[in-house]
């Protein structure tokens, strides 16, 4: 509990204990009111101040100044007629203790969120001199080298230089198996070290290290509002003036009738009618519970290494009508094996060379796997001009030599004539110097949950599963078909596969809405473009983080029905909460309109209400155990 917590309930508790002292106290008359005064000013003097705020700032009718005119009216009621302010005080008592509950449900879920995404590195050790000194990981410059303790938090992204250890990568993909690093291979910040010492060398500063940027997106998660959002915004603006005046009409209209008719006229009767509709018309519950539950799920989805960057987004998420996949890198593992080097006019380690060097820079998954299977060290001193065209290729000067190596399109493009491969694979064709030399062809795997994936979200209701990729049809259609996707489209240059979905977009439902899923790599735009973009195995890659709506933290593409599963169990918990306040509120109003719902009821019923859709939207923050 917060300090400002406490003081609250020290507040409540003190003010309840007065209300039932003040019972057994025989006081008449203006005393006993002045008595009661005492606990309703401990318990209720910021809603009045708060109340009276809103008055000079022109932003009257919210539910403090519902609670002020009530309990004001109550207290004037008894002043004139009942001689009690028991209701007066009780009722603002129950109304802070609402609040207290709210604001500690939603402190809790928000600390819950930060104790989740426990990722923030305090410190680094910097290696000087062969000694560790502790720095500030904002001050470590690229390429320092750390040392990492079993234990320790991995403060900045880099390469292992030395070591061999297992990192749990948990708190940032939420997977629970660690994985087995050794020298060479990168690690991301946010991991924890689990076994063994490591020296790393940083490859980024830490602002633009993953952690950072999963903590900044994180935080700014919650002030996208969706739709749901903005409706309890919307209907309030009518909401409130509107029970006002019906709070109004109420207090005067049957009073003056009777009195038109020559009855008694009862004004404190109908007047105190007026102000327990008031007391009831006070929307906290849902004003409350939909943040919440938003905010819930957000964080639930997180924690199983979904990051969705807003709310709107995830209610997005729930009408997932089609689903998109880049291949390479999404559906496929994009690690290539080297499965053949055909037609070469050089020697296969020499046109293997060439062709690791051109690809020296890219981090296409294609160029990745090149440069792995030479396996050498590469000098980037040798290769110059390098160009890269996304979708076909790439161009650059090695050794001086100009180099051509990509798809038969960049052949084409370049005007070099090829050897057409009848293999099955991706071909990568090269030319040296406007000479054709061979191709190398490269076999992808499918990533082993990629089938189970498809099969997910077609349970989960998308009816439509497509399928684009820059490669050649024949690789498009094996994959495929491996996987039971019936919609795919091949060739594509990167804008072609925004032209593509902009189609699909025309085709769909209008409440429907598309998904893309990509790696990043050439299809930045396209997440972009997409109703809502998923970008997967992104940790690292810093287009797809940028780009994308959602990110998946891992690479394992049944993270797509899951997150469509989280959002749909969001969206309905929300609902029963839009349905739940309004139906008792709609119930309690006509109850105490009609004079048979006292101020109690109203308080209890709204109180009530209230702790219910909270608790009910904290089990959004569950959601990743569906
Ligand atoms: P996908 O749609 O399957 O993700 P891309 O759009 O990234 O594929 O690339 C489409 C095709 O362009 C690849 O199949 C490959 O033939 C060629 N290509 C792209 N980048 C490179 C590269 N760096 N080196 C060689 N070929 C490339
Ligand atoms: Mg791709």
């Amino acid at each position: 509990m917060s300090r400002k917590q406490k003081i609250m309930l020290c507040r409540i508790l003190t003010a309840g204990g007065l209300l039932i002292l003040l019972h057994f106290i025989p006081a008449e008359g203006l005393l006993r009111f002045f008595l009661y005064l005492i606990p309703y000013g401990i318990i209720g003097w910021d809603i009045l101040k708060k109340a009276g705020k809103g008055i000079l700032r022109g932003q009257v009718l919210d539910e403090n100044l519902l609670m002020a005119v009530a309990t004001l009216g109550a207290l004037v009621i008894g002043l004139t007629k009942t001689g009690d302010y028991t209701e007066a005080v009780a009722v603002m008592l129950f109304y802070q203790i609402g609040e207290l509950f709210q604001s500690y449900a939603v402190g809790k879920s928000r600390r819950n969120i930060a104790a989740l995404m426990d990722i923030r590195p305090d410190y680094a050790n910097v290696e000087l001199d062969g000694k560790p000194v502790r720095t500030d990981p904002d001050e470590v410059p690229v390429g320092s080298v750390l040392l990492l303790q079993p234990g320790e938090k991995v403060p900045i992204d880099g390469v292992v230089l030395e070591g061999r250890s297992s990192v749990d990568t948990s708190a940032l993909t939420g997977e629970s198996v660690p994985r087995e690093v050794q020298p060479g291979d990168e690690i991301i910040s946010g991991c924890i070290n689990m076994s063994g010492v490591l020296r790393m060398r940083t490859t980024r500063e830490f602002g633009d290290s993953t952690a950072s940027r999963i903590l900044d997106l994180v935080e700014n998660a919650s002030s996208r509002k969706s739709r749901s959002e903005n409706f309890i915004s919307r209907f309030a603006r009518w909401y409130t003036p509107a029970v006002v005046i019906g709070a109004c009409l109420l207090g005067l209209l049957p009073p003056l009738v009777s009195l038109a008719l020559g009855r008694a006229s009862e004004w404190a009767e109908w007047g105190y009618r007026a102000l327990t509709f008031l007391v009831i018309s006070c929307p906290c519950a849902l004003v409350v519970s939909i943040p919440l539950s938003f905010f819930a799920g957000l964080g639930g989805a997180g924690r199983a290494g979904v990051l969705i960057k807003g709310s709107n987004y995830l209610e997005a998420l729930s009408k997932a009508e089609a689903v998109v996949f880049d291949k390479t890198g999404t559906l496929t593992r994009g690690v290539f094996e080297v499965a053949g080097i055909h037609h070469s006019t050089l020697e296969d380690q020499r046109l293997l060379e060439i062709a690791a060097h051109a690809e020296c820079a890219s981090s296409h998954p294609i160029a990745v796997s090149i440069r792995r299977a030479w396996g050498k060290e590469i000098d980037r001193g040798r290769v110059t001009e390098i160009e890269e065209i996304g979708g076909n290729g790439i161009l650059a000067r090695v050794d001086g030599r100009r180099i051509a190596a990509g798809n038969e399109r960049l052949m084409t493009q370049q005007g070099i004539s090829f050897i057409p491969c009848h293999h099955t694979g991706t071909i990568v064709h090269l030319a040296v110097d406007g000479q054709y030399a061979g191709h190398i062809v490269i076999d992808d795997t499918l990533k082993p949950e990629s089938a189970g994936a498809v099969t997910a979200l077609r349970k989960a209701g998308v009816r439509r599963i497509v399928m684009l990729t820059g490669d050649r049809r024949a690789a498009a259609e094996r994959v495929a078909s491996q996987l039971g996707i019936e919609e795919i489209h091949s060739d594509l240059l990167p804008q072609d596969k925004v032209a593509k979905v902009e189609e699909l977009l025309g085709q769909k439902s209008p409440k429907g809405v598309l998904v893309f899923v990509g790696d990043g790599i050439n299809d930045a735009p396209v997440l972009t473009r997409a109703d809502v973009g998923i970008a997967m195995g992104a940790l690292g890659s810093d287009a797809a983080i940028e780009a994308a709506d959602v990110v998946l933290m891992d690479d394992n593409p049944m993270q797509i029905a899951k997150a469509v599963r989280i959002a749909r169990k969001c969206l309905a918990i929300v609902y029963e909460n839009i349905v739940f306040a309004i139906g008792v509120k709609a119930v309690c109003l006509i109850l105490g309109a009609a004079g048979v719902a006292n101020m109690w009821l109203a308080i209890f019923a709204d109180v009530g209400v209230m702790i219910l859709a909270v608790l009910n939207a904290i089990r959004a923050l569950f959601v990743s155990k569906l």
